[in-house]
């Protein structure tokens, strides 16, 4: 028994030392004391002194840096580096842009809760509010969606001149330049605005403001370049384009076949250095009615007019539409969502170098210029488009839900039809916060590689699933296209979000936890960059810091994972109110598992993890859940903690921790180096899997949260258009929604009295009128019916066409002369 109290006393000591990342020097303070103490006091001489000895050989030649240099980490130096894969150019370029934010504390195993809960509340200003209830309220109010899709295929000429006029396209180009000089959660507001209503006209506005001539210009372009374009941009004199992709290079940008050659020619008498240049491009956004064109290409300098090399690489240049050659102008058509796309291609176009962004001093240095640009607008233009869109579907399913009726009853009575609302609802307020949280890093001046990343991905899936749901809920209302129908071109369009700005499947598989491990890794990198160090003993100090440091941590999540799964999460570090006190613990418990897992397979794996596209995927999942976690979390506390809105972020959390549970069991149940998978599980889940989805009552509250008007529902619907104007049918459903509810009481009695047989009419109205007259229910309730009903009319119908109208004008003009010649 002593002997046992003695060992577990040391265990003890060392857990808890490892728990809270003591020093190796505290470390064994702590243990070699609590031995002695321990072992005396129990009357174990012989196990005190065995285990002394242990924890002396460990800790001797660990706490001699010299000795632990030279035996232990040179070796492992030499090891090291034969096994680190070398990264290509375009790796490193993407693992250098970008900055860590929070996502690096949730990487770490430990999250320091303060470092996220001490980040200001995001907040618009007052000039910036002015623009979202003036203009954008204005723009809103002239789009109509069917008009847009269907019959024009663009938007009207009216409002185009007024995204110009307002400089809709200058968000992002500061004021000195001409431009509105909006903060990151401006432009991700006005983005949602307009998406809430066409997402067409989002597209129109997100493009300009998003990675493209304007961005690259703030941040390359010379002064001549910036003092000309960027005012003309700015008033949308002006239209951007950016051209990257082409037929053979899509996800796989930097294998652009689209070439230049330095050369020289003659132009207006004078011999000018310049390029040749071949490219075919295509799904290029805005081409169609640009006025310049951003053009990515491969430079070569075969005749060394530039410098010494050959292959410069990537570059990147502004060609002016009127460039001769640049052959502009016809349209892609995607998925009905009829934004300005087209193609762009050029064959022995010849560009004077001064169109190169940065002049030739930039040549061949394109990539780095996109990559470390990539990150702001990923994190702003689909995000903020996604959650315009499932704002709306709130607001629309939510009203919807509750006006129509079958077997007697609001469909949103029925559980099946609640399960699809509590989806909406959840995955609506998670969206949100991820978004906010992405803008506000923006704003922090961060550049957020990988939150952008999650952001993307996440925002634009649970875009596609909320769509997929409305849909579902409005059944045939939401399937026969035409104005009527506020519905059916979100859902059509959900491809286009999740295949453009890196494609939903790549941007899970290798970019979130791929760029994430390395970046937000606190070793990893630095044990990389030390192999990098010219000098030897410098490059050995480095790599050792990083090296004991990284063991260290491995420790401590095995430790902190094992002992947060046997306690269910119930200890540890906390914040917030009594209410989330127990969601920071679980994301503690988490975040040591993904530390845990992601440096073992890192580990056992090395360079082939990269290969490992399905373990990979899945822990860039847990890291994206954590990471919309914390969001939601620093949301309600910037909201001031309301009360009413805990269904939403009690359904979100739980489907978060379920996701990351599933996740985390899916990547170590497929680990290929099976005893490697049996320790992971037996530290990662010791008592099995125990998270369960939010629970059927926590989502009968979400839906009756976005079923009835209410102050979770309209943070909900915040920045959503919801003026009730006549091109707004959701608005005016949501006008209406009070008076549906002030109805149901009403309709149940009459109701009760229509199945008990009390009324002779066969028709609503006459039927309404007996219930009146033999006091069922009062006049001003038979006149609340009757308005309801007649509101709701509209709402449930659906448009019908003349088959013409539904005929393309070539249709047309083919049936005419076949009618013609008969
Ligand atoms: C409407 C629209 C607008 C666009 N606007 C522009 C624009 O303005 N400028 C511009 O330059 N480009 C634009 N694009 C191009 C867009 O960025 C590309 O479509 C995108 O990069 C994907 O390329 P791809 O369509 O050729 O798909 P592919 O690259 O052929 O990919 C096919 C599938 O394979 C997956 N995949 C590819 N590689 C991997 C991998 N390593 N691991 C896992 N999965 C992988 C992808 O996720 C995708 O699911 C636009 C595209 C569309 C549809």
């Amino acid at each position: 028994m002593s002997v046992l109290l003695t060992v577990l006393a040391a265990l003890i000591a060392t857990g808890a030392s490892a728990y809270h990342r003591s020093s190796l020097r505290t470390w064994a303070i702590a243990t070699i004391v609590t031995t002695l103490a321990v072992g005396v006091l129990a009357r174990a001489p012989i196990t005190t002194v065995i285990l002394l000895m242990i924890e002396v050989l460990i800790a001797v030649p660990l706490l001699n840096l010299a000795f632990r240099r030279k035996q232990i980490s040179a070796p492992l130096l030499k090891v090291f580096a034969k096994v680190t894969p070398k990264l290509s150019d375009t790796e490193q370029t993407a693992l250098e842009a970008g900055t860590v934010g929070f996502e690096g504390e949730l990487f770490s195993g430990k999250p320091d809760w303060h470092e996220l809960l001490k980040q200001p509340r995001p907040e618009l200003s007052v000039e910036e509010k002015a623009f979202l209830d003036g203009p954008v309220e204005q723009l809103c109010g002239m789009l109509d969606d069917w008009q847009i899709t269907h019959e024009l295929a663009d938007l009207p000429p009216e409002v185009w001149d007024f995204i110009k006029k307002h400089k809709f396209f200058g968000m992002i180009i500061p004021k000195q330049y001409g431009g509105l000089g909006f903060s990151a959660l401006a432009h991700s507001a006005v983005l949602q605005k307009l998406a809430s209503m066409s997402a067409t006209a989002a597209s129109t506005v997100a493009v300009p403001n998003s990675l493209g001539p304007a961005e690259l210009l703030l941040h390359y372009g010379s002064d001549e370049q910036k003092n000309y374009y960027l005012p003309r941009l700015a008033l949308g004199e002006e239209i951007p384009c950016f051209a990257l992709t082409g037929p053979y290079a899509g996800s796989d940008a930097t294998s652009i076949p689209d070439y230049g050659v330095v050369c020289k020619q003659v132009v207006d008498g004078v011999e000018t250095l310049g390029m040749r240049l071949n490219f075919d491009k295509r799904y290029i956004t805005l081409a169609p009615v640009a006025t310049v064109v951003g053009l990515a290409f491969r430079l070569y300098d075969p005749d060394h007019l530039l410098g010494d090399k050959d292959d410069l690489g990537i570059t990147l240049a502004l060609l002016p539409r009127s460039t001769p050659g640049l052959e502009i102008g016809r349209r892609h058509f995607p998925l009905n969502v009829p934004f300005q796309n087209g193609p762009v291609r050029g064959k022995d176009v010849f560009a004077p170098m001064s169109t190169l962004i940065g002049g030739p001093h930039m040549a061949g240095h394109g990539w780095r210029m996109l990559v470390e640009c990539l990150s702001v607008g990923r994190a702003i233009s689909l995000p903020s488009n996604a959650t315009g869109g499932v704002r709306m579907a709130v607001a629309g399913t939510g009203a919807y839900a509750r006006m129509r009726k079958q077997f007697g009853l609001a469909v949103a009575r029925f559980e099946g039809v609640e399960e699809a609302l509590a989806r909406i609802g959840g995955l609506t307020y998670a969206t949100a916060a991820l978004s906010r949280a992405t803008a506000a890093a923006v704003d922090r001046g961060e550049k957020p590689a990988v939150p952008s990343a999650i952001a993307k991905y996440h925002a634009t899936e649970w875009g596609r699933a909320v769509a997929g749901d409305a849909m579902d809920v409005h059944g045939g209302k939401a399937v026969q296209l035409g104005p009527k129908n506020y519905a059916g071109r979100a859902w059509q369009g959900v491809p286009i979000a999740i295949t453009v700005e890196g494609a939903n499947i790549m941007t899970r598989s290798l970019m979130i936890f791929g760029q994430g491990a390395i970046r937000c890794h606190p070793y990893v990198l630095k044990e990389m960059q030390a192999l990098s160090i010219e000098d030897y003993s410098e490059r050995l100090k480095a790599f050792d810091r990083a090296l004991f440091g990284h063991l260290g941590f491995g420790v401590s999540n095995a430790v902190r994972s094992l002992a947060l799964g046997i306690t269910g999460a119930r200890i540890g570090d906390s914040a917030g109110d009594a209410y989330v006190r127990r969601y920071y613990r679980k994301l503690n418990r988490y975040s040591s598992a993904l530390a845990l897992c992601a440096d073992t397979f890192m580990g056992v794996l090395g360079g082939k993890l990269k290969f490992k596209e399905k373990l990979s995927a899945r822990l860039g999942d847990v890291l994206s859940y954590l990471y919309i976690a914390s969001a939601m979390l620093k949301r309600y506390e910037d909201t001031g903690r309301p009360e009413a809105d805990r269904p939403l972020l009690a359904w979100a959390f739980h489907e978060c921790m379920w996701r990351t549970q599933m996740a985390l069991d899916g990547a170590i149940r497929n680990f290929p180096v099976r005893p490697v998978s049996w320790l992971l599980r037996a530290l990662v889940f010791p008592f099995g899997r125990r998270e369960v989805p939010p629970s059927d009552r926590l989502g009968r509250r979400v839906a009756a949260i976005i079923t009835a008007p209410g102050e979770a529902r309209d943070r909900l619907l915040e920045w959503a258009y919801l003026t009730p104007t006549s091109n707004n049918t959701v608005g005016r459903m949501n006008e209406l929604l009070p008076d549906v509810i002030a109805a149901e009481p009403v309709e149940r009695k009459f109701l009760k009295a229509q199945k008990a047989g009390q009324f002779k009419s066969h028709d609503y109205l006459g039927q309404l009128d007996e219930a009146m007259r033999s006091g069922v229910i009062d006049s001003s309730e038979a006149a609340l019916l009757r308005r309801v009903r007649e509101g709701v009319f509209e709402f449930i119908s659906v448009d019908d066409f003349d088959p013409a109208e539904l005929q393309s004008a070539v249709t047309r003009k083919h049936a005419k002369k076949l009618a013609d010649a008969a």
